[in-house]
């Protein structure tokens, strides 16, 4: 009975079906589904997408050519018209009563069914005068119905579904209408609200959708946005905890010999930065928490040294190590690199002669043969394998280690968050071993937090001394770019040509590179050699193609994004990438580290003819800037986190208002508060709405911890 008359918490809202709402009837349930909305819950989370501040309208008779504004006016006539190259123009004429206003769109031919004559609509733009008459190109345009409010909130509407905002708007009136006598529950303890300066969540609720002042929105939205990330927050670091409390890492017990042995036998000086790293990492393999980190490093900034030395740690403490990377011929790489590196190590072996044997460094992949792999799988288990180095395949059924000790995990975007509980899995007995994951697709710090908020992060933010930077350029066509090619090949020098990305699988891309291969040996690079490298390639004939060119037996190198990651041929100064707008920011940054990494003057081409702001902005960032960081932060900024957020939460998206761009330092406020909340004794009834909450938005294994007393 109690229930029925305590504040609504946000599981009661979503056990009310939208059916309740005055207006919902049979039809509008359905539609109302086709969206995701089902529960008076979705409604009322179904924010405003921007509102309209009647304070600031404008008269379509006092508006000055150039200026900006924003005018209700209704709708007297809509046509489209058709352009000599077949282009459609809508074209529309409205009025506010102190004039008339011509309003046009191109290539949105659609607007034709949106607008209809007699309708209310709220149109925002620059006003320009045309032919003597006042018009607005392209401008936003808002159908808001007869509202009176001053401030008016807009919701995405959908004509598909045929939901009109101000529909929905009245769903959300209605909802509101029916919780004022119960309230909201609010979840969130006194003293942070305080220290925040947030305000309770039925105000917050209420004003999101009913504001009468623009601060109020912004009030509310502090509000929401905090409880968004907090519930995210306090799930990630449930999870940290759960790690180290675990207790069960391993305290690798080594002084580090090996990796002075290491360090002594290389040509270069270790950067400032892979000291402090190499000490965060040794650190943590000497603890007995539980390693859980995240290395972060531009292309380039010598993040495999540093895996290498934490491998050579755990075994020198007498444990095994594993890489995983993402594709075979980056495998095959790590492999040839780092079994130069330990060359003539010995390990202790009681059982021989000696009393020691050589560091065993094994490569595991889906293309090794079977009596390799079971002589491989067979060394694993019995532990006379020390590292072995591989693609998925490691993860299979049927390889087990004798006593793993860290799992590194290269450039991590490829792998999901359930690969890295698959290889977690795989460790046997109580120990958990400790876990690197390295990525050279660095992410913004706020995003870093959110996205891996569960481990701990180290920055490799300092290239190696004596790197020339990557003269990056953007062309209209190739025609420009062959002449470069030649003469560096003339010099001796390696070139790279990315093909077009033709639709997703490997067949197409194949053909991708087989076109690009055609036209090229016939025209601008004949006489060169010229070899192709694609998915659709053996391991063994990849092995071959990236061997010859790694010897320099070929001059250009045909190619797909195989070559994406990590592949480390320094005499390659020249990378031309084909149709560039089709690839993102990160990638494209990603190819181009393939060059630039001996001490030689490179060039980066992206071809494309790219028109759109996007693609623009894209391009644009590649040939300003060379720091992973920073592009990673434009990035963000172009994309939104749409694409960051899909990594983490496979339940319920509940980041429905927050932005890991606009509200940076809310993703700080929220970390900050889930440890302090998760500081207090367990089963403290001030938290024990918002664990409730936590579990029944997030769900997952989490909770359990939260809960656990
Ligand atoms: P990442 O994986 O971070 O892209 P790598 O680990 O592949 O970078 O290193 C790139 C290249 O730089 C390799 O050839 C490596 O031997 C070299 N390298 C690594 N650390 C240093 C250093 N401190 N000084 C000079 N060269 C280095
Ligand atoms: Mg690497």
């Amino acid at each position: 009975m109690q229930r029925l008359t305590s504040p609504l918490t946000l599981s009661d809202l979503d056990n009310l079906p939208v059916s309740r709402l005055k207006g919902v009837g049979a039809k509008k349930e359905t539609a109302l589904k086709s969206i995701g909305i089902e529960t008076v819950l979705d409604v009322l989370s179904h924010y405003p997408r921007r509102y309209i501040d009647r304070t600031k309208e404008a008269k379509i008779g006092a508006l000055q050519e150039g200026e900006e504004g924003m005018v209700l006016a209704e709708v007297l006539d809509v046509q489209t018209i058709r352009t000599r190259n077949r282009k459609k123009i809508v074209r529309a004429e409205v009025t506010d009563g102190t004039g008339i206003l011509e309003i046009t769109f191109f290539n949105q031919p659609w607007r034709a069914r949106q607008l209809q004559e007699e309708m209310h609509v709220v149109i925002f733009g620059k006003l320009d005068i045309y032919r003597g008459k006042g018009r607005m190109t392209n401008p936003v345009v808002d159908l808001v119905g007869d509202k009176t409010g001053r401030i008016v909130p807009v919701y995405q509407q959908s004509g598909k579904a045929g939901l009109s905002t101000w529909e929905i708007g009245a769903w959300v009136a209605d909802a509101l209408h029916k919780s004022r006598v119960r309230g909201f529950a609010d979840p969130l303890p006194l003293s942070i609200r305080h220290r925040h300066n947030l305000v309770d969540r039925t105000t917050a609720l209420t004003n999101i959708h009913n504001p009468t002042s623009i601060g109020e929105t912004i009030e509310a939205r502090n509000r929401l946005v905090f409880d968004e990330l907090l519930r995210i927050q306090l799930v990630l670091v449930a999870r940290k905890r759960i790690f180290e409390l675990a207790n069960h890492g391993i305290a690798h017990d080594f002084q580090g010999k090996f990796i002075d042995l290491l360090l002594s036998t290389l040509p270069f000086q270790l950067t400032g930065a892979q000291i402090r790293v190499i000490n965060e990492i040794t650190g943590d393999l000497q603890s007995q928490m539980p390693m859980h980190r995240l290395l972060q490093g531009d292309v380039g900034s010598g993040k495999t040294l540093v895996a290498v030395a934490g491998l050579l740690g755990v075994v020198e403490g007498g444990r095994q190590g594993v890489i995983m990377a993402p594709t075979e011929v980056l495998a095959e790489q790590h492999y040839l690199g780092i079994s130069g590196l330990i060359d003539s190590m010995k390990v202790p072996c009681p059982e021989t002669l000696m009393g020691e044997r050589p560091l065993r460094i094994e490569l595991l992949t889906s293309r090794t043969g079977q009596s390799d792999r079971n002589h491989i799988i067979a060394g694993l288990s019995r532990g006379s394998v020390d590292i072995v180095i591989g693609t998925h395949s490691l993860i299979q059924e049927g390889v087990e280690f004798k006593n793993l000790g860290l799992t590194v995990i290269d450039e991590q975007h490829r792998f999901g968050v359930d690969q890295r509980a698959a290889l977690r899995a795989k460790a046997s007995g109580e120990e958990i071993p400790d876990l690197l994951v390295m990525t050279a697709t660095p992410i913004p710090r706020t995003a870093a937090m959110t996205v891996y908020g569960d481990l701990d992060v180290s920055i490799l933010d300092e290239l190696p001394p004596g790197r020339t930077p990557i003269s990056t350029k953007w062309v209209e066509d190739d025609s420009e770019v062959w002449e470069k090619v030649r003469s560096q090949i003339a010099k001796g020098k390696q070139a790279y040509v990315v093909c077009p990305l033709i639709g997703e699988n490997e067949t197409t891309q194949k053909a991708s590179v087989e076109k690009t291969h055609k036209r090229l040996i016939e025209t601008e690079l004949k006489g060169l050699e010229v070899d192709l490298l694609h998915g659709r390639l053996t391991g063994p004939e990849k092995y071959e193609v990236m061997t010859r060119f790694r010897d320099g037996a070929t001059d250009v190198l045909i190619s797909t994004t195989v070559i994406e990651v990590g592949v480390d041929v320094p005499n390659a100064t020249v990378m031309v990438i084909l149709d560039a707008e089709r690839f993102g920011i990160a990638q494209l940054h990603q190819l181009r580290g393939r060059v630039g990494r001996g001490d030689m003057e490179s060039w980066c081409f992206l071809v494309s003819g790219a028109r759109t702001d996007e693609a623009v902005q894209r391009l644009t960032a590649l040939e300003s800037s060379t720091d992973g960081f920073e592009l990673a932060e434009i990035d963000l900024e172009i994309r939104g986190e749409g694409t960051i957020m899909g990594v983490i939460q496979k339940g319920r998206n509940d980041l429905r208002l927050a932005s890991l761009r606009r509200d940076k330092q809310w993703v700080e406020h929220a970390r900050d508060a889930a440890i302090q909340l998760l500081d207090l004794p367990k089963g403290n009834d001030d938290i024990s709405l918002l664990i409730e909450e936590v579990e029944f938005l997030l769900g997952g294994a989490e909770t359990e911890y939260l809960f656990k007393s």
